[in-house]
C-alpha cells in the first residue's frame, strides 16, 4: 500500500469544509454553462457530457474540431446524436458529446464546473463526492469511468483510499492517483507524473532492480517490455515467467498494486541500472559522443536531397506473415506511395532499391494480392530468392546510389536511407519504431564473397566497405536525430508509436543483440529502418490492410524527412517544390 494511501484515507474521513461545497446534484441531471452556446452536463444516469451548439456558419467538421479536438471525429458526433451519416447540424440546437469525445479541455472544464471543489496534487486528482439527489451517492464505478476513463479501475482507487467497499460518501474527499488519469486530469497536476522509479537490492541469488506495480499495469508490458527491452513474444514470455518467480508471484494475472517486482540486474536496459554501473557510463558516453553530430543541411522542398527507399523483403521473402498478410507486400506499398509523395510534393531524388515486376505501380486497393515479383535493382537485378543475399545486394546497391549522389551533391548529410518493414512482436505491444546502427555493434570493415555478388556491378565498384570508429559515431548521431524526426511526425499525426524507446539502436532477440544488416554495412550517414506496425497485434495489422493507413504513414515519414531538413509542417512543401522546380 502506498503511504500516499494514509494520507487520503484520513483525509476522507474528516468533513469537507462544509461552508463551500455545493449541495449533491439533483436526481434529474444538471446542466451548467461553461460558454456562450457550451454546456457541461450531468445527466440522471450519472454521465459527465459536453452540450454544444454550433456558431453561424459552422460545418460539422469545424464543430468537431473545436469540442473534440480532431475534425475526423465527425461521424462520432454524429453516431452520439442518432443523426445518420452526411446529416448536417442547426445553429442553435445542443449537440450531446459524450466525455470519451471531448477534446481534453474540454473535459477538464466541464469536471471543474461540476465538481468545484476538485484539484490536482502531487499524489492525483483529488474528488469531493458531491453525491446525486437525496437517495444515491456517486459510486466508484463511474468515478473511475470519470477520471480515467475505465470503470475497472475503480479497485485500484478504493484499494488506494483504503476503501471498504463501493461507497462513497458524500463530501469525502477521494484520490485517483496520478497514473490513473484521464490525460486531461493528468496534465492539470501540479507535478508533473514521475515516469517510473525504480530501487536496487541484492539477495542470495544476486543484484536486482525493484519496481513497484501501478495500478492497471501488467508485468508483460509495464515491466519486462519496458525495463528489459525485450519485444519479441517468446522473449517477453520467458522474461515474465523468470522474474516472476524470482519475485515471488505466482500468478502474473492477478499481481497487487504497489508488489515488489524483482527484475535482475543483468536483464536490465543500461539506462535503468543504478548510475555508476560501467554499462550504462558505456551506453551515456555513447550518446554523448553521437550527439555531438547534427544535421546541419537545410533544404526547402529537399531539393538537392537523395531519398533511398528500401522495402524490406519481396520476391520470394515476403517477411513477417500473418496468415495473408505479408509483410513484404505492404511495406513495397508504403515505399510506392512515399515515393509518390516525394516526387510529387518535394523536389527529392528517389530511387528504390527494389521492384514488382516492370513499373512501380501504386495498387488501389486495402486488401494487396500476392505478388513474388520483387527484384534488387542491381545490375543485373536480383530477383529475391534469397533473404540473405537480398539484404545484402541491397546495401551494396544503397552504397552505389550513395557515391552516385555524392559526386553530385558534396554533402554526405544530403542523402537518407529508410528501409521499411513491418515488425511481429509480442501481441500487447502496438505501433511503429525506428532501428539506428549503434556505432559500438558495427564492424570496421566487411566484404562478401562469391560469385552471386561478383557477377553485380554494384560489388564490383567497391567489394569491402570500411567504417572508421569516428564515421559509426557521427552516423548514429545522424540517424538517431533522423528517427526522432520520423517518429515524432508519427506522433503528431496521430499514427500509433511503440510506447516504451521507439528509437532503439539495436536489435536485442533470442539474448543477442545485433545491428541489421541493411545498416550495419551501409554507407549512408542518415539511416534508419522502421517499422511501420506491429503485424502480430490485431488493431495494427487490421490498420495496414486499409489504403487510408498506408498512406498516412507514407505522408507521416514524408513529415519527418522535411523536418529533417529544418522544414517544419507549417511551412508546407508543396509550395516550395514548385516554386524550386
Ligand atoms: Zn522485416
Amino acid at each position: 500500500m502506498p503511504t500516499a494511501a494514509v494520507v487520503s484515507a484520513s483525509a476522507a474521513a474528516a468533513p469537507a469544509a462544509a461552508a463551500a461545497a455545493p449541495p449533491p446534484i439533483p436526481s434529474k441531471g444538471l446542466r451548467l454553462r461553461l460558454q456562450e452556446g457550451v454546456y457541461a452536463s450531468f445527466s440522471a444516469d450519472g454521465q459527465l457530457a459536453v452540450e454544444a451548439s454550433p456558431h453561424d456558419g459552422e460545418g460539422l467538421a469545424g464543430f468537431a474540431q473545436r469540442l473534440c479536438g480532431d475534425a475526423r471525429l465527425a461521424p462520432q458526433v454524429l453516431e452520439a446524436n442518432h443523426l445518420a451519416r452526411g446529416a448536417r447540424l442547426k445553429t442553435g440546437r445542443l449537440y450531446h458529446l459524450p466525455f470519451d469525445l471531448l477534446a481534453a479541455a474540454w473535459q477538464l472544464e466541464a469536471a471543474r464546473a461540476l465538481f468545484p471543489q476538485d484539484r490536482g496534487d502531487a499524489t492525483g486528482w483529488r474528488h469531493q463526492v458531491r453525491g446525486v439527489g437525496a437517495l444515491r451517492r456517486e459510486n466508484l464505478w463511474e468515478l473511475s469511468e470519470w477520471f480515467t476513463g475505465k470503470g475497472e479501475n475503480f479497485r485500484a482507487i478504493r484499494e488506494y483510499n483504503n476503501l471498504r467497499d463501493e461507497d462513497v460518501t458524500q463530501g469525502a474527499v477521494l484520490t485517483i492517483p496520478s497514473e490513473l488519469l484521464r490525460p486531461a486530469f493528468g496534465a492539470a497536476l501540479p507535478v508533473p507524473l514521475k515516469p517510473y522509479v525504480l530501487a536496487y537490492g541484492k539477495d542470495q541469488d544476486g543484484d536486482y532492480a525493484v519496481y513497484r506495480l501501478r495500478p492497471g499495469e501488467a508485468l508483460y508490458s509495464g515491466v519486462v517490455v519496458r525495463f528489459t527491452g525485450r519485444i519479441y513474444a517468446a522473449d517477453v514470455n520467458a522474461l515474465a515467467v523468470e522474474i516472476a518467480h524470482r519475485s515471488g508471484i505466482d500468478d502474473v494475472t492477478a499481481i497487487p498494486v504497489g508488489f515488489k517486482v524483482k527484475i535482475p540486474l543483468d536483464l536490465l536496459q543500461p539506462e535503468f541500472l543504478p548510475e555508476g554501473d560501467p554499462r550504462r557510463k558505456e551506453y551515456e558516453a555513447s550518446l554523448r559522443a553521437s550527439s555531438h553530430f547534427s544535421n546541419q543541411v537545410r533544404a526547402k522542398g529537399l531539393e538537392g536531397i537523395t531519398v533511398i527507399l528500401d522495402a524490406g523483403h519481396g520476391g520470394h521473402d515476403s517477411g513477417a506473415t500473418l496468415g495473408s498478410v505479408w509483410e513484404s507486400l505492404y511495406v513495397y506499398d508504403i515505399a510506392l506511395r512515399l515515393k509518390g509523395l516525394l516526387e510529387s510534393r518535394t523536389a527529392a531524388a528517389v530511387e528504390l532499391t527494389t521492384r514488382d515486376g516492370d513499373g512501380f505501380h501504386v495498387v488501389d486497393a486495402d486488401v494487396l494480392p500476392a505478388s513474388r515479383g520483387h527484384a534488387v535493382l542491381t545490375n543485373p537485378p536480383y530477383p529475391i530468392a534469397d533473404p540473405v543475399v537480398g539484404v545484402n545486394l541491397r546495401w551494396y546497391l544503397a552504397n552505389s546510389f550513395f557515391r552516385r549522389a555524392l559526386s553530385a551533391a558534396n554533402d554526405p548529410q544530403k542523402i537518407v536511407f529508410l528501409s521499411i518493414h513491418a515488425d511481429s512482436l509480442h501481441p500487447s505491444l502496438r505501433g511503429a519504431m525506428a532501428y539506428i546502427p549503434a556505432a559500438r555493434m558495427r564492424d570496421e570493415s566487411y566484404g562478401k564473397r562469391g560469385a552471386i555478388y561478383e557477377a553485380r556491378q554494384e560489388f564490383r565498384e567497391s567489394p569491402r566497405v570500411e567504417f572508421p570508429w569516428s564515421q559509426r559515431v557521427q552516423s548514429e548521431g545522424l540517424s538517431r536525430q533522423l528517427a526522432k524526426q520520423v517518429i515524432g511526425a508519427f506522433e503528431e499525426s496521430g499514427l500509433p508509436v511503440h510506447p516504451f524507446t521507439p528509437v532503439r539502436d539495436r536489435i536485442i532477440r533470442n539474448r543477442s543483440e545485433w545491428v541489421p544488416a541493411v545498416l550495419r554495412y551501409n554507407s549512408v550517414p542518415s539511416k534508419m529502418l522502421l517499422e511501420v506496425c506491429n503485424l502480430n497485434n490485431d488493431l495494427d495489422r487490421r490498420l495496414l490492410q486499409t489504403r487510408g493507413y498506408r498512406q498516412r504513414v507514407a505522408e507521416a515519414v514524408l513529415q519527418g524527412l522535411l523536418a529533417y531538413y529544418g522544414q517544419s509542417a507549417s511551412q508546407p512543401a508543396v509550395r516550395v517544390a514548385r516554386a524550386t522546380k
